[in-house]
């Protein structure tokens, strides 16, 4: 896409953007009628995510030639993960500790919510377990993209070592990811129209500006926390990015239309084709896109990690349990592992906080307190998971032109 176009649609996003905001706020539930036009570009989306990740992981493995090779950028790849997401727990953890946004709760939840009703023995195990599915199809039909990237990466590797009779295979996976990159380009025209629906509908289903108002109201502080701990990370993920690659500003816009299809679709599984895309037209060598981008989007999760962090030690703070130092190092432990395991749609961090609470014995009643406010922050750490894919990308671009 010529680089104009990229500007203008990036603009006439951000106008999306805002203009779902205004409407939904002043027109509240009548804008719920608008859903189907937000459903329409996010079912799309979904639609080209399957095909898209098995081309571009196997193309992209086999791009680097030799195993050794994805060995040292997988492990470069996985201590960029861990790290970043560390600092995120980190953060979430300072933020919440300073300005203690529980204290003082006096309507706490009585029950456990339904959504996380049925879940409450949720485990480490869980999570491994995700890595692996007896049944591909299965896993792809249900959108569970952990296990068939798991496949791809098996599979890639062995086509790079099967020499000359792997090789029509290779060309047909790198065929079908340049056709399927195509179709993203020109579903990216849709996204204005989407992303305006998706918001205003949603904030109408939340009853408009004055009803949310009220809401954000009751838990205020535990957002200003979040977003605070957010704006930070963000910021730390930048000076990465200009540290290690150089890039700046010119990446973060760049990338605006991916991290605005973020914060609209709440989803980075949905956002991988945009994420892949812009990534693409900022230069990042596409051995790095293909492969960093869609495993980041299923377990690099540095908001949501920052965000069960927080949210974990508010629900402590309100029920007025003390949490000491050891107790605080189960939840960065824990709140890492809970975000590796959520899956990259709309509040799935909400439900994975379960493996958190627990650990630390806290009561998953707490997790009502969240609710109303769950799916505005949820977008947020969406934006921010999927910035740290980014960043991720050109990071491991950076590694891949040093080393060749
Ligand atoms: N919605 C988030 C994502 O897709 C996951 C979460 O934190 O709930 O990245």
């Amino acid at each position: 896409m010529p680089h104009k176009h990229a500007v203008y649609l990036l603009i006439a996003i951000v106008i999306g953007v805002i203009a779902g905001i205004t409407s939904g706020w002043i027109w509240g539930e009548t804008m719920v009628s608008i859903k189907w036009m937000g459903d329409l570009f996010l079912h799309a989306l979904k639609l080209v995510i399957l095909p898209l990740i098995v081309a571009a992981v196997i193309s992209g493995i086999c791009s680097l030639g030799d195993v050794r090779k994805l060995g040292k950028i997988g492990g470069i790849t996985i201590l960029y993960y861990a790290s970043t997401t560390a600092i995120a727990v980190l953060i979430g953890l300072l933020v919440v500790n300073l300005i203690q946004p529980g204290v003082g709760m006096t309507e706490l939840s009585q029950s456990i919510p339904e959504k996380v009703s049925g879940k409450e023995d949720m485990g480490f195990s869980q999570i491994v377990l995700s890595l692996v599915k007896p049944n591909l199809i299965e896993a792809g039909g249900s959108n569970q993209l952990l296990p068939i990237i798991f496949f791809c990466l098996l599979f890639a590797a062995a086509l790079t070592t099967v020499g000359d009779k792997g090789k029509p295979v290779i060309a047909f996976f790198d065929g079908l990811n340049e056709a399927m990159m195509k179709v993203v380009i020109w579903l990216m025209y849709f996204a204005p129209l989407g992303i305006f629906a998706l918001i205003a509908a949603r904030l109408g289903m939340a009853g408009g500006g004055e009803a949310f108002f009220q809401e954000i109201k009751a838990v205020g502080l535990h957002v200003v926390t979040v977003l605070t701990g957010l704006t930070l990370h963000f910021c730390v993920l930048m000076a990465i990015l200009w540290f290690v690659t150089g890039r700046g500003f010119a990446y973060l816009t760049g990338m605006g239309r991916a991290l605005l299809t973020a914060f609209g679709t709440a989803s980075s599984s949905a956002t991988i084709p945009l994420t892949m895309e812009c990534a693409r037209e900022n230069g990042v060598d596409p051995r790095a896109t293909r492969f960093v981008i869609p495993l980041g989007a299923t377990i690099n999760m540095d908001g949501t990690a920052l965000y069960e962090s927080a949210a974990v030690m508010f629900i402590a703070q309100a029920y007025g349990i003390d949490m000491s130092i050891s107790q605080q190092a189960i939840i960065f432990v824990t709140a890492t592992l809970a975000a590796i395991g959520a899956a990259g749609i709309p509040e799935a961090g909400l439900v994975t906080m379960v493996i958190v609470l627990s650990a630390v014995n806290l009561p998953l009643e707490g997790i009502g307190l969240l609710l109303a406010v769950d799916w505005f922050l949820d977008r947020f750490r969406t934006t921010v998971n999927v910035w740290g894919d980014s960043v991720g990308a050109a990071v491991i671009d950076r590694v891949i032109k040093r080393s060749s």
